[in-house]
């Protein structure tokens, strides 16, 4: 009876399944990549030199990502950040605290729910602190500002989405991951490459039917939890359900996942002095890769390169080495040097297209306009027999984080043993 499926082995359904395998339950996690982790996307340059694809920082506390870890793992911001602003190498000051007065001053707005670009009218801004205002919450948020809930982002950062102290981790996400799988020995079985495309289910159980290869597979279990981005789960061409689960596909279509691009270059040498701190960060409102930042590990520059936002949906589309071309001209620009001068000191570059990646199809959830109350739609359980985990489920305001995504699947699996006992 204490048995479950679970589908998608990201952050949420990594953390279910271990909730679920502490308490003996015999969990089967049904993946369509050929690796774990989902947006948890963790590459090496070398032994010790993490290249972070997807997650990088940890957010608005992140408790439960750093209960996991031991506290030598966790880099705070206070001992790390230095910020350079408007795109000079001048230290960033009076710009962040017109930022973060600007945001508390968005925060407390009241009004009927609009599109967060309406805000804007509302805060009496010149057109240079608007352009800055809204190239931070965009290349933060990655919403599409046109389309997104004002009532929702309000109430999201309000919860801390858009906390600026951020810490990281020494060794990068990867290193959570096989804190995720330690129990992984017993009752524990894993497909990868295994694609689900239909869920049948009845009070009491479900069949989840999945393409391995050339094969088409299902598995049977009375609980199955699903932790598919709401980009999927939104689309009855990719997952159809059997009956059909109208709410929970209308709150999916309200929860789309905002544009990134993020290119990560390996430097041989610093391109500026980041003093007595290992990170940098520098804005340049202006440019399709907005933010940029520069992190030293064991000596090894590590240099980021992240648009998000309408600017990121620019880039949509465009093959790799166009973003990464783009993304190396505009850090040039930034730094006031020629990509020639910028080009011989990359040792190697790393991009991961997530619009394009078919098992997410951008990067992290914000609430559509006319989609308020989506998250908690989307994670309501089903029959006592499905139910729902991920980022776009989290309510609370860690939505599009790890700990909102490991929330959740510590939230999920909590409803199922309460269901298993109830039967
Ligand atoms: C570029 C980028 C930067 C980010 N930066 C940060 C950051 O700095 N800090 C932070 O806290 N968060 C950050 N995030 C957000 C964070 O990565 C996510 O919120 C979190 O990883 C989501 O986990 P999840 O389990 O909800 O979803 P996912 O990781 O998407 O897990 C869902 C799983 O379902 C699988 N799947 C999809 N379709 C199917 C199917 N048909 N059949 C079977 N399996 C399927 C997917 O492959 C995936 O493994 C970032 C994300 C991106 C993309």
């Amino acid at each position: 009876m204490k048995k479950a499926v679970v589908i998608g082995a990201g952050v949420s359904g990594l953390a279910a399944a271990d909730r679920l395998l502490a308490e003996g339950w015999e969990v089967t996690v049904i993946e369509a990549r050929a690796r774990v982790g989902g947006r948890l996307h963790a590459l090496e340059y070398a032994p010790g030199v993490p290249i972070d694809l997807g997650p990088e920082f940890l957010h608005g506390g992140a408790e439960e990502v750093k209960r996991l870890l031991d506290s030598s793992e966790v880099i705070s911001p206070s001992e790390s950040a230095k910020i350079f602003w408007k795109g000079n190498l001048s230290e960033a000051g009076n710009s962040l605290n017109f930022l973060d007065d600007a945001m508390k001053k968005l925060r407390c707005l009241k009004g009927e729910d609009a599109p967060v670009a309406e805000l804007f009218s509302r805060l009496k801004l010149d057109d240079f602190q608007e352009a800055e205002l809204r190239s931070y919450i965009e290349g933060f948020n990655a919403i599409d500002m046109n389309h997104a809930s004002q009532c929702a982002f309000q109430r999201e950062i309000a919860g801390g989405a858009d906390d600026m102290e951020v810490a990281r981790l020494k060794r990068g996400y990867g290193s959570l991951l096989p804190v995720l799988s330690k129990r992984w020995e017993k009752n524990f079985s894993l497909c990868l490459e295994a694609w689900v495309n239909k869920i049948e289910w009845e009070a009491g159980s479900a069949r989840v039917h999945f393409r391995a290869g050339e094969e088409a597979r299902h598995v049977e279990a009375p609980f199955v939890l699903i932790t598919l981005p709401p980009t999927i789960l939104a689309d009855k061409n990719k997952i159809n359900l059997d009956p059909e689960l109208p709410e929970h596909r209308l709150a999916a279509q309200a929860l789309p996942l905002g544009a990134v691009h993020k290119v990560v270059f390996v430097l041989d040498e610093p391109l500026w002095d980041t003093g007595d701190k290992d990170l940098a960060f520098l804005h340049s409102p202006g440019l399709i890769f907005g933010t940029r930042w520069i992190w030293m590990v064991h000596d090894k520059p590590i240099f980021v390169c992240w648009s998000g936002g309408s600017r990121a949906m620019q880039l949509n589309g465009l093959p790799r080495e166009e973003v990464i071309r783009l993304a190396l001209a505009d850090a040039a620009t930034s730094l006031k040097i020629t990509p020639a001068e910028l080009s011989p000191k990359i040792k190697q570059s790393y991009y991961h297209d997530w619009m394009l990646d078919p098992f997410s199809l951008g990067a992290y959830s914000y609430v559509r306009l006319g989609g308020l109350g989506s998250r908690a739609a989307l994670a309501k359980p089903v029959a006592g027999t499905l139910f729902f985990a991920g980022e776009a489920t989290a309510d609370d305001g860690s939505a599009g984080t790890v700990h909102g995504a490991l929330r959740s699947g510590h939230r999920a699996a909590e409803e199922m043993m309460e269901a298993e006992a109830r039967r």
